[in-house]
């Protein structure tokens, strides 16, 4: 079995910057990561962009070229398409590449397995033809695929952008409905004078409102009681705006209305975590390195807490020297030397990150399902009915309800509900979200088959 000093799952801004101050300090690093070329979401095959002019993308994708460059001629070990379904608290990583699982051993271990679109149960969101913005993009950046027509809606800077690309690369869209509520305006006015420090950042949102009112797509703000039409597959979306109604056609309807920390990983190894009030979401609880409650594992970037990009790629620093430390590679005075500059870094972001939190914080409505016939587990098909009746029935945390319907034992392992399940047994005790606590997961984190459980190579991990 191959053996490291650290091992890294992840490669976005925060697993490829803590690589490269790893191997700069003199460890033995291997990076694992279930897609085919580093980068994460926000730099996805940014060194090989299947897009004839990937700059319509943006110049925060294309600077990402440079971080991606640096990472490809380290000399970490990089093990793309390797899918790590399983990690043991004794430094044992088991993960899936080519059909095989695999395995390896190392001394530190470091999560940064990025966030995920927070799921948008409305009314229709499990009908064909629905998906999220977020994998609209990802089919753009990995394979130059298109969703012509589709109506996008929700709310936050990622939506935004994910509709200017889509304008620049001259793709159709039948209509783009925007949900932030009026009153986050005002709630989020307190936040600016902080968010004025990143100018530039504040610009660039603003740039990007601007290019999709310049151009000639229906744009709909403070929209409400969003519903997909469609019986088998999506034809458009209802929505109600200033009390009136309506209803866009399109052949697709892309949601997105924020991201929330990836927990499976973490949650599956039973790392501590808190539910972030101003993120609405659970994260790792960590110390300021990204230590977690399990001393040699760590967590850095989004998975930590929404950072966005550049935070993302200080907290991976940051986690570096934390881990160079407790592998003996430099002492505490030399650490907090170099941490100094990420450090005064992400500090200078915080007050920004503060603002869009609060500003582009997503309406209750839209967060938990109001109407009985909406599924909430899509794996297991349960609705709001079925839930609440499982809650009558007398389950009062998101275990005790998975045991008694099912919800959250899909191949999705409650990526996609276990959020809304939180949230709706909080509303339905009238106690915050921290009591109510998250599905206790537990790996395999991906769906195995028997044949590759059965080939694993080491007789000791297969039994
Ligand atoms: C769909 C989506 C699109 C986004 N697009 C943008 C954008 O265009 N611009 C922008 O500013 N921000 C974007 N973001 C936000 C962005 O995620 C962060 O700002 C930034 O990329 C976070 O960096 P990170 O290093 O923490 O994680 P990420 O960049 O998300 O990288 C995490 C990596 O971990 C890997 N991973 C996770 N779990 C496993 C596992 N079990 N086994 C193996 N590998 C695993 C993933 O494949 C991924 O490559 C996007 C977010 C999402 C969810």
């Amino acid at each position: 079995m191959q053996s490291f000093d650290c091992a890294i799952i992840g490669t976005g801004p925060a697993g490829m910057s803590a690589a490269l101050r790893l191997s700069e300090l003199g460890a033995t690093v291997a990076v694992l990561d279930r897609a085919p070329s580093p980068g994460g979401q926000i730099y996805r095959a940014v060194a090989q962009s299947p897009l004839a002019t990937p700059d319509k993308l943006g110049a925060d994708y294309l600077s990402g070229a440079d971080l991606v460059s640096a990472f490809s001629k380290s000399n970490v070990a990089w093990m793309p398409g390797a899918d790590v379904w399983h990690l043991g608290d004794d430094g044992r990583i088991f993960y899936s590449q080519d059909n095989r699982t695999q395995e390896l051993q190392c001394r530190q271990m470091l999560i940064c397995p990025g966030a995920m679109e927070r799921p948008m149960p409305i009314p229709g969101w499990t009908l064909p033809g629905v998906m999220t913005a977020g994998s609209a993009q990802v089919m753009l950046k990995s394979d130059a695929m298109a969703i012509s027509d589709a109506i996008f809606a929700g709310s936050g800077p990622l939506l935004y952008l994910i509709v200017a690309q889509y304008l620049r690369l001259g793709i159709p869209i039948a209509g783009v409905v925007d949900t932030t509520p009026r009153q986050n305006y005002v709630a989020a006015l307190p936040m600016l004078a902080s968010a004025l420090r990143q100018v530039g950042m504040l610009f660039k949102g603003l740039g990007l409102l601007r290019e999709i009112q310049k151009s000639k797509v229906p744009f709909y703000r403070f929209a409400t009681d969003l519903e997909v039409v469609g019986t088998d597959h999506a034809q458009g979306l209802r929505f109600q705006q200033d009390g009136a109604s309506y209803e866009l056609s399109g052949d697709a309807v892309l949601l997105h209305h924020g991201v929330v920390p990836n927990l499976n990983l973490a949650r599956s190894i039973g790392l501590d975590h808190v539910f972030e009030p101003d993120q609405l979401a659970w994260r790792v609880k960590t110390s300021p390195f990204g230590q977690t409650s399990c001393p040699h594992i760590w967590v850095a970037g989004d998975g930590a807490g929404i950072v966005g990009a550049n935070g993302a790629k200080h907290a991976g620093e940051l986690a570096a020297l934390g881990i160079g430390c407790e592998l003996g590679l430099l002492d505490d005075v030399g650490r907090d030397q170099l941490a100094e500059a990420p450090r005064k870094a992400s500090a200078g972001q915080s007050g920004f990150r503060r603002f869009i939190d609060r500003l582009y914080q997503p309406a209750p409505d839209l967060m938990l399902p109001t109407r009985d016939d909406t599924i909430v587990c899509r794996c297991e098909e349960q609705s709001l009915w079925d839930l609440r009746q499982g809650f009558q029935s007398g389950a009062r945390d998101p275990n005790a309800l998975k045991s008694l319907t099912r919800c959250g034992m899909g191949p999705c392992q409650g990526r996609q509900c276990g959020h809304i399940v939180s949230g709706l047994l909080a509303k339905w005790r009238e106690e915050p979200v921290a009591d109510v606590g998250y599905y206790r997961l537990r790996s395999p984190l991906r769906l195995l088959t028997l044949e590759e459980l059965a080939r694993l190579q080491d007789g000791e991990s297969a039994r």
